[in-house]
């Protein structure tokens, strides 16, 4: 081995960025993704218009949407996206919050790192900040029980207001609430329950809670009435069909008298399921599998309304919300084991044709039918509609709120700021840094609106100093007031899981100063063997 041998530790086609240049070029691209999104947050916020490689194009005004429909390239890009992600699926709204208050904390360790600050004393100061901040957002938050439907309304309109919901939000926040406090089962709320079904036509304004279900079926058979009143409803899980004799069972007959008699005998087993089907009093079924024609034939002979091969979850959902029961074996089917509707119809539109179970007693599924012109339109609604169901379901099992419209962040600054001056060292402008952070919250609402940042952040934080502590900057009549009171309410869950990811996530970043990407894909350093050593048999 000569002296000048070169060590190759990693494939030649690694790019490799170090110390400082990996550094910067992580928070600049952290930086890019919030900048991106900025413009979209709060009631004033713009939409974007994304358009993919096949010209599909989505409009929306949604954090994680646009985020996930971006095409980014660049891991520190996508830790941000993945934080948009994990708010989303916590809590389902302050998507766009938690990304900014990523971007801005990077920002500003940008500033102390030009100070020559260590990225370790930096994420421990952010560390302690989060810590601090979340305990200060406890001790603002206040108390809401799940009967103060006002309240919860007022959430609801919160999470919708510059969506596509805006117009019809006042509606919308009732659904919400309704829903939510049908399905809620002691304080626990599976949002599963709530099913959101589109329907192209008329004005979103008709947009409807239905209490039941919809299911993309039709009847069996056009001999079956395509309406059915107050019917009990039988929810079966097995085939309503012969059983077929597994393998090659070889039926031999020698005479056509033993074909038809053969013949016979399967129709009467037939006929005798949908006789114990007519002795329970159902008068509507739905079948996880299949149903055989000669069943379907004297269901209908029946007036039965049947459909067949509903999927597992839809069976759920139908007994959630008829308080039937499914049962796998007709032997079992007796009237208790039966659901419950108002109605039971087959609706048709154009070419398809839906099952609607409407009118259920005490309904643990429900639906949410969104009328819209286009599927933009309704796309964007049920964005909307799934912060507000996400928002009031966060209050519902968590029981806290605090006022919005900049208010909380505003208040966690201040007492931030005054938490960092008990400190010592350099930690303390770590602290004030993520005080800072904070303000980007109310200072993009403001920008958002058209008005000045610094006008409004300076008699924000005046009238916060003079123990306003919930005073918010209200976009819809450009005034400073108490958001508790005029209604602008979020849930502190949202709060919270936004302080925790963005912390998360900028931690992480400023942590790395080593950027490996192997342009090739597969070629990966060796592992355990020393590395590779080309040359070194
Ligand atoms: P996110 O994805 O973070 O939920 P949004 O675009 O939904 O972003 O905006 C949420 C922000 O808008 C919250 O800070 C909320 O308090 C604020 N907001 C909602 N309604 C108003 C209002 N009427 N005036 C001022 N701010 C509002
Ligand atoms: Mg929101």
């Amino acid at each position: 081995m000569t002296e000048k041998q070169p060590i190759f530790i990693l494939p030649e086609s690694t790019e490799r960025t170090m110390g400082k240049d990996a550094q910067r070029n992580n928070i600049l691209a952290a930086k890019i993704v919030a900048e991106a999104i900025k413009t979209t947050l709060g009631p004033k916020g713009m939409d974007k218009m994304l358009v993919d490689s096949i010209g599909n194009i989505t409009v929306t005004n949604d954090g994680v949407t646009i985020l996930e429909q971006m095409e980014i390239e660049h891991p520190a890009a996508k830790m941000m996206v993945e934080i948009a992600k994990t708010q989303e699926e916590e809590v389902g709204d302050g998507t766009t919050t938690a990304v900014m208050l990523a971007g801005k904390l990077l920002e500003n360790a940008e500033k102390l790192l030009d100070m020559k600050i260590h990225p370790t004393v930096i994420t421990k100061g952010y560390n302690l900040a989060s810590e601090k901040a979340k305990q200060f957002l406890k001790e603002l938050s206040v108390e809401v029980t799940p009967d103060k439907e006002d309240v919860l309304r007022f959430i609801a309109m919160t999470a919708m207001t510059g969506k596509g919901a805006e117009s019809v939000k006042e509606k919308f926040s009732n659904i919400i609430v309704e829903s939510i406090k049908q399905v809620q089962e002691s304080g626990n709320v599976n949002l599963e329950n709530i099913k959101i079904i589109k329907n192209k036509s008329e004005s979103v304004e008709d947009t409807e809670l239905i209490k039941g279900i919809i299911i993309d079926k039709e009847r069996v058979s056009i001999d079956m009435p395509q309406e059915v009143e107050n019917p009990k409803i039988a929810l079966i899980s097995e085939a309503l069909e012969l059983k077929n004799p597994e393998g090659e069972a070889k039926i031999s007959v020698t005479s056509p008298e033993q074909l038809q008699e053969f013949i016979n005998r399967e129709e009467l087993v037939l006929k005798q399921l949908v006789e114990k089907i007519k002795n329970s009093g159902a008068k509507v079924i739905f079948c996880q599998k299949g149903i055989d024609d000669v069943v379907q034939y004297y269901l209908a002979k029946e007036n039965i309304y049947a459909c067949r091969r509903i999927s597992k979850s839809d069976m759920e959902s139908l007994a959630r919300a008829t308080g039937g029961k499914i049962i796998s074996n007709l032997n079992e089917l007796s009237e208790f084991e039966l659901g419950k509707a108002r109605i039971v119809e087959e609706i048709r539109k154009g070419e398809e044709a839906m099952t609607y179970i409407k009118g259920c007693e005490n309904p643990k599924a429900l639906t949410i039918l969104i009328h819209g012109g286009s599927e933009h339109v309704m796309d964007e609604i049920e964005r909307a509609l799934k912060d507000g169901l996400g928002d009031v379901s966060a209050v519902i099992k968590n029981k806290k709120i605090v006022g919005g419209a900049g208010a909380i962040e505003i208040e966690l600054s201040k007492r931030l700021k005054e938490f960092a001056n008990t400190l010592s060292g350099r930690e303390q402008l770590a602290v004030q840094e993520f005080a800072n952070a904070l303000e980007s919250i109310p200072n993009a609402l403001a920008e958002n609106a058209g008005l000045d940042p610094i006008d409004v952040l300076t008699e924000l934080k005046s009238r916060h100093d003079n123990g306003e502590k919930y005073a918010g900057i209200n976009i819809l009549n450009n005034r400073i007031e108490n958001s508790l009171d005029n209604g602008i309410i979020e849930p502190t869950k949202i709060k919270m899981q936004a302080l925790s990811s963005a912390t998360e996530v900028a931690i992480m970043i400023l942590r790395i100063d080593d950027v490996l990407s192997s342009k090739s894909g597969g070629g990966q350093a060796p592992v355990g063997t020393g590395m590779g050593y080309p040359g070194m048999e």
